[in-house]
């Protein structure tokens, strides 16, 4: 059974002005798109097919074609779905809670994942991660590697994550990262997140 790209949740244009329509139809029509066909041709006639993504990632990552584009399927996934038009403000709740808990507060944070995703040199991800029993850390990783990748970040569930790739801001916001990032905190879906959260802790 082959891996499909998921359609986006909502329109390409719904995160404006924070992330643009353009930005997002290649992003999803073509780059995600593009993981997710060379995913399925690298594990297609092995003994990888029919196994899960989390899977894969979690036992392949000397496999570059998989760690690649396993990566880029999984990562932009999620990422769609950590998105929202209504997004943005703070978490409440439990996971409210786990943040100033691990954190000390929203605004460290905050400050923290935005520097994890401002400094993370060339292309990947920056991600708050939970770990069994609750505990969150901010980490980020290369390329599309990701926290299921063991050694690869911090350990742990990704629960919230940002591409840091060009190609996720370049035609909006070209050379200004930390503006795209600061515009990201808009669009954050954190029902969504906490949903994770709660799952993973
Ligand atoms: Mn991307």
């Amino acid at each position: 059974m082959a891996f499909e790209l998921p359609n986006l949740p909502y329109a390409h244009n719904a995160l404006e002005p924070h992330i643009d329509a353009r930005t997002m139809e290649i992003h999803h029509g073509k780059h995600h798109a593009g993981y997710t066909s060379k995913l399925n041709a690298a594990v297609e006639g092995t003994d990888m097919e029919g196994k899960s993504i989390e899977d894969l990632l979690a036992n392949n990552t000397d496999n570059k074609a998989i760690r690649n584009n396993g990566g880029g399927f999984y990562n932009h996934r999620l990422f769609w779905e950590i998105m929202s038009p209504n997004g943005g403000g703070t978490p409440s709740g439990e996971l409210g809670q786990a943040i100033d808990d691990s954190f000390g507060s929203f605004e460290n944070f905050k400050k923290k994942f935005s520097d994890a995703a401002a400094t993370q040199f060339g292309s990947g991800w920056a991600w708050l991660c939970v770990h069994p029993g609750g505990k969150l850390e901010v980490c980020s990783t290369p390329n599309q590697d990701n926290p299921l990748m063991p050694g690869a970040g911090c350990e742990g569930q990704p629960i919230l994550g940002i591409d840091v790739w060009e190609h996720a801001y370049y035609l909006n916001y070209q050379n200004r990262r930390p503006d795209y990032i600061s515009a990201f905190w808009n669009v954050i879906n954190w029902d969504e997140v906490a949903s994770r959260y709660a799952k993973n802790k």
